[in-house]
């Protein structure tokens, strides 16, 4: 029988090396939990980057996706579908904006909306042609394609990948300030994450996103929000940006938005902004396919139905105000917002990735994002037993000095 040692020497051997993974191998998945292929349970507190909101195999997902892998699950957007313009509506109530486009992947989406903002930039905004510029924040991510790391700032991520996409410039995230200085007249959006994910679970300070409202208002700048991350719940409200009460005038929302069964991402906007696009401008094969808008149909009913935020926002509360309350030697700083959290690690003492793998020896799962940053991400739906179970095992690791995780980990393994 193989081992979780023989599946990983599998993927080291014949697959490309650009992931790092925990060493764990997993084979089953239900709810907040999933299993390895020794028979082990873990807690899921990363769930695949906020992919996973509703869990793995939501029995209301995989019924919905079981029922139309039996009607009909792809037509390509030659021909109307009864799935799509549902879709659409469910999509546009639930972001009260006006009119959608469907992506499979966040990258695309993020690409689309790129597209789109430039195309308004000439036609409404009347910016000379090819002078568009797009203002985005230093550690952003937004994706890996080759425009989208033309504006990274992480220099692992562009490295050897150029000539580069022209038409962006970084700004310091979470300055208002910066960003009414870098706009000028050729400026036609601001791309933001209400919280950087990747770059380290950052929250901007109270009130960013309303003043970046304001400025992009009196400077017609078109406001992209890029919620793929902390949409659908994940921060204890539907959409990470309803905290500071403003709406974005382009909305990219990916991961969780596919219920972890099947990707799907969009753009939503306003109608002046995707009315633009006109037949044969932009499209994709699979993009809104009756498989991918039936699951998402179903994810979006069970956000509301299953009320996901409030769950996230009162599960966030106790899981932070636990984290806060430790008395560690090893703590920096405590972040996030509903179950969007990070946990960072005093630079002089320790990276995360020990304390990540000290919390997979105790059945849970999460991952470092950043060198000292490690992210608590579980499934909205997330029982209190289970986060009861979590606490002590999270507060025994981030309470350890590096040299006790050693031993730790060693009595673990004789336990
Ligand atoms: C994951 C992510 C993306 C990219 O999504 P993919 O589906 O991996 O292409 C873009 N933006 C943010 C904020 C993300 O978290």
């Amino acid at each position: 029988m193989a081992t979780s040692r023989d599946y990983m020497n599998l993927e080291d051997q014949y697959g490309a090396h650009n992931y790092k993974p925990m060493p764990v191998v997993l084979s089953e998945g239900e709810g907040a939990w999933v299993t390895d292929v020794e028979g082990k349970r873990y807690l899921d507190m990363l769930s695949a980057y906020s992919a996973l909101n509703f869990g793995h195999r939501h029995p209301k997902l995989v019924a919905a996706m079981k029922d139309q892998l039996d009607r009909l699950t792809l037509t390509s957007r030659a021909f109307f579908s009864d799935k799509l313009g549902l879709w659409y509506k469910a999509l546009t109530d639930l972001c009260e904006l006006d009119m959608a486009i469907p992506m499979n992947t966040g990258a695309e989406a993020v690409e689309t909306a790129i597209k789109i903002v430039r195309k308004w930039g000439y036609q409404h905004k009347k910016v000379p042609k090819d002078q568009a510029e797009i203002l985005v924040c230093e550690q952003n991510f937004h994706g890996r394609t080759i425009s989208i790391i033309s504006f990274s700032t992480e220099p692992e991520y562009k490295e050897d990948f150029g000539p580069l996409t022209p038409g962006f410039r970084s700004i310091p995230y979470g300055d208002a300030d910066a960003l009414e200085a870098a706009i000028t007249p050729n400026t036609v959006g601001f791309l933001v994450e209400p919280i950087q994910g990747e770059g380290g679970v950052n929250v901007p300070p109270e009130g960013y996103l309303q003043r970046a409202r304001e400025i992009c208002d009196r400077n017609n700048v078109l406001l992209m929000v890029d919620e793929i991350q902390t949409g659908l719940g994940r921060t204890g409200r539907n959409f990470c940006y309803q905290h500071d009460g403003i709406k974005p005038d382009v909305l990219i929302l990916g991961k969780a938005l596919g219920g972890g069964l099947y990707p799907i991402s969009a753009v939503v906007t306003k109608e002046e902004v995707l009315s633009l696009f006109q037949p044969g401008q932009h499209g994709s094969t699979f993009g809104g396919n009756p498989l991918a808008c039936a699951v998402s149909l179903e994810a979006m009913r069970i956000l509301q139905e299953e009320k996901l935020a409030e769950r996230a926002a009162s599960m966030g509360d106790q899981l932070q105000s636990h984290l806060r309350s430790l008395s560690s030697p090893v703590l920096q700083d405590i972040r996030g917002k509903g179950l969007l959290i990070g946990v960072e690690i005093k630079s002089s003492v320790s990276k995360a990735k020990p304390y990540g793998l000290a919390l997979v020896e105790e059945g849970i799962l999460c991952k470092e994002t950043q060198e000292h940053t490690l992210r608590f991400a579980p499934s909205l739906l997330m029982t209190q037993e289970d986060l009861d179970w979590a606490l002590p095992k999270i507060s025994r690791v981030l309470t350890s000095t590096p040299a006790q995780l050693r031993e730790y980990k060693a009595s673990s393994h004789a336990a």
